[in-house]
């Protein structure tokens, strides 16, 4: 997974107060199926536990300047794979 081909590494923060997601990222998290009509998001292969912290992790994207929700990156174009902290990013422009 780590050859894959990408331009960023970003190290993935634990905020105190989590990212509200924008409703951009919901209107896509729910096409996707990955979202419920009720903003409950169910991601597959993600443990409620594992959701749960990753509601709380946000990253500094390189590509939009701001930071931005975890679960915003992880449904990103960009986003490529999550190894030891950090997410692999494509840092295509977006
Ligand atoms: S995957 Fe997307 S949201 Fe995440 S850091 Fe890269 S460009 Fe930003």
């Amino acid at each position: 997974m780590g050859e894959l081909p990408h331009k960023y590494e970003v190290p993935i923060k634990v905020s105190a107060i989590p990212l509200k997601l924008s409703e951009k990222t919901k209107g896509e998290l729910k096409i996707s199926g990955m979202m419920d009509d009720k903003g409950k998001i169910k991601l597959k292969g993600v443990s409620p536990k594992m959701l749960k912290r990753m509601k709380e992790e946000s990253v500094d994207c390189p590509v939009l300047k701001e930071e931005v929700a975890f679960i915003q990156c992880f449904v990103c174009p960009n986003f490529q794979s999550r190894i030891s902290g950090k997410v692999l990013c494509k840092g295509d422009p977006l």
